[in-house]
């Protein structure tokens, strides 16, 4: 796990919100102790720009440029939970790093991360900012998504934090025998949270919740 007191130096007035927050996510179901402890240490913050860090520990999305937004907190406590079953799980992908929070989160749980963006600039910022942390366990692609990272694959799970309208096929072919992914689907304009498990007798799915993502976008853009 990184340190943040180095970066945050002896400025840890933020540590009071997180802990709020963390009350707030266990309030609404948030109950894996693990998960709860690393979003006390991640300075979220850090991940927005200086503008809207009065709002950093709110349960809200925030902009983060480029059409954007980093999820809400609890949708990042609920799909870590949703995801993170045992410590046994080595190797996760995710799709659409965005400003890295949850990348950050996931970074703390598995021992290795993949992370693919699809627009240059973010992919650019967030990959040096996670750098300059301390993360040493994250690999960032700058990509499209929909074609996942063959060479590291397979993944023990996969975590999409942009809504497509089918199921991406080419990912389930990434994903370890009883691997599991948790994604937003975008049915008929309504966005379903999924959790999918692979099986030898093909994708078992559960619906989990009703929410909101940015679309999955095709293609990258410069
Ligand atoms: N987890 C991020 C969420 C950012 S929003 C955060 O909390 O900051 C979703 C991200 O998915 C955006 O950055 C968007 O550019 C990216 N995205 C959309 N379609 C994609 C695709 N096909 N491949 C990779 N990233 C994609």
């Amino acid at each position: 796990m990184v340190n943040f007191n180095r970066i945050l130096g002896a400025g840890l007035t933020s540590l009071d919100a997180r802990q709020k927050l963390v009350s707030r996510l266990k309030n609404k179901g948030i109950s894996n102790k693990i998960i709860l402890e690393i979003i006390k240490n991640i300075p979220r913050h850090l991940f927005i720009e200086t503008a809207l860090r009065d709002r950093a520990y709110n349960d809200v999305a925030l902009p983060i440029g480029y059409n954007q937004t980093i999820s809400q907190p609890y949708i990042v406590g609920k799909m870590t939970q949703l995801i993170f079953e045992n410590d046994n799980m080595k190797k996760i992908l995710e799709i659409g790093t965005g400003c890295g929070y949850q990348t950050a989160i996931l970074a703390s749980l598995f021992k290795t991360v993949v992370t693919i963006e699809r627009i240059k600039p973010l992919y650019i910022r967030t990959s040096k900012s996670l750098k300059r942390m301390g993360f040493k366990n994250i690999k960032c692609i700058f990509g499209d998504g929909f074609n996942g990272s063959i060479v590291d694959s397979p993944f023990d799970a996969i975590l999409m934090t942009a809504a497509p309208t089918t199921i991406p096929d080419r990912l389930i072919r990434q994903l370890k025998p009883n691997g599991r992914m948790v994604m937003p689907l975008n049915e008929h304009g309504k966005q379903k949270l999924l959790r999918i498990k692979n099986t030898k007798n093909g994708i078992l799915k559960k619906v989990v919740d009703d929410v909101l993502f940015v679309p999955m976008v095709e293609g990258t853009t410069d």
